[in-house]
């Protein structure tokens, strides 16, 4: 397709990238799926799609009707832009702590922002639960009515990636594909590509790459959900079985340090030319680990989630990496200081 209808049509079809550190490191292909190529500039632009579609296609969607939705921003974002395509609203609730980038942008698309404190899931007042009891009151408020895109629990959100993003990876490398890995926010990607790669060839290894302050990890090693530590990614980091991961194939899990995936993200836009945001970083590192286990010569697909403009004021801010006790990259010191 050259020409696309509207921007919806140019969701997904995203190229995969081979990333070559990480190859050569390994001796297997990794490969990266670049999500960050969607129009709304993630991967999250597929579960808006669907979700929407979805509601729709339920009645509950009516013409100029409210998606109210509680987001870290990306699917804000991916709702706002389809939205504003079809002709509906966003109310877009999201904690105080994720990028400015990533507010502004909203506000650019037009969603009203509702900005909310960042407390635990547990918290009646955590940003999910204030979406869906903001949602119940614009559904009787609005004239038009409104809706709950409820990415964590509704099932449409993976459902994009089990008909789109897996098939796309399985077909593009002709079935040769030995692990796909990735983190889990809502879990939609993990899961949809999970059933979708394991429904064609149930030998694929789904692997989870779960950054610190998750309870994923744990869980699928252990059978319990517990959450250590802390990290600076956006995003990820779950710290319950969602609905959209429910029956997710997950083979083997491995948790990555901050300081490892922010090696990654630094090296990957110093020397490939891919800059990403911290989500990419602990997924190559995931991508690596799987890669080792599994031993040289397999091909190994994960996720380039979003790009690194959304996080320039954390993760490529010198001052806010060296307060947060993390790698400072060298080609971001080397930019002060020099004459014209
Ligand atoms: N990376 C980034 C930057 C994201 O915004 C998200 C979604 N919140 C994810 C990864 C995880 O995707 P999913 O919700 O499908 O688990």
């Amino acid at each position: 397709m050259t020409i696309a209808p509207s921007v919806i049509d140019a969701i997904g079809r995203t190229p995969l990238i081979e990333l070559r550190a990480a190859s050569k490191a390994t001796g297997c292909r990794i490969l990266g799926k670049a999500e960050f190529m969607n129009p709304g500039g993630s991967v999250k632009d597929r579960a808006a799609l669907f979700i929407v579609q979805d509601a729709i296609a339920k009645g509950a969607l009516k013409p100029g009707g409210v998606i109210v939705e509680g987001t870290a921003g990306n699917t804000g974002i991916g709702l706002a832009l389809v939205a504003n395509a079809m002709g509906f609203r966003t109310v877009i609730v999201i904690p105080e702590t994720q990028s400015q980038e990533k507010k502004d942008m909203l506000r650019l698309q037009g969603a009203q922002l509702v900005e909310v404190p960042a407390v635990p899931y547990a918290n009646p007042n955590n940003y999910v639960k204030v979406s869906g009891r903001l949602a119940e009151r614009l559904a009787m408020e609005d004239p038009a009515g409104a809706v709950w895109a409820n990415q964590f629990d509704n099932v449409a959100n993976r459902e994009a990636h089990i008909a789109t993003t897996g098939p796309e990876i399985y077909e593009e490398l002709g079935g040769k594909v030995d692990g796909f890995i990735c983190a889990c926010g809502t879990g939609g990607t993990l899961a949809g590509v999970g059933m979708a790669l394991k429904a064609r060839n149930p030998d694929i290894r789904i692997g989870l790459a779960d950054p610190f302050g998750a309870a994923l990890y744990s869980y699928y090693t252990r059978g319990e959900l517990k959450a250590e530590g802390s990290s600076i990614t956006e995003g990820i980091g779950q710290g319950r079985i969602t609905a959209n991961l429910e029956g997710a194939p997950i083979d083997v899990a491995y948790r990555i340090p901050d300081s490892e995936a922010l090696d990654i993200v630094f090296a990957l836009a110093e020397e490939e030319g891919l800059l990403l945001g911290g989500s990419s970083g602990i997924n190559v590192a995931g991508a690596i680990r799987l890669a080792r286990d599994l031993g040289p010569g397999h091909t190994i697909v994960t996720i380039l989630c979003d790009g690194g403009a959304r996080y320039a004021s954390k993760l490529f801010n010198v001052e806010f990496l060296r307060n947060a006790g993390l790698p400072t990259p060298k080609w971001l010191e080397r930019q002060v200081g020099i004459d014209p």
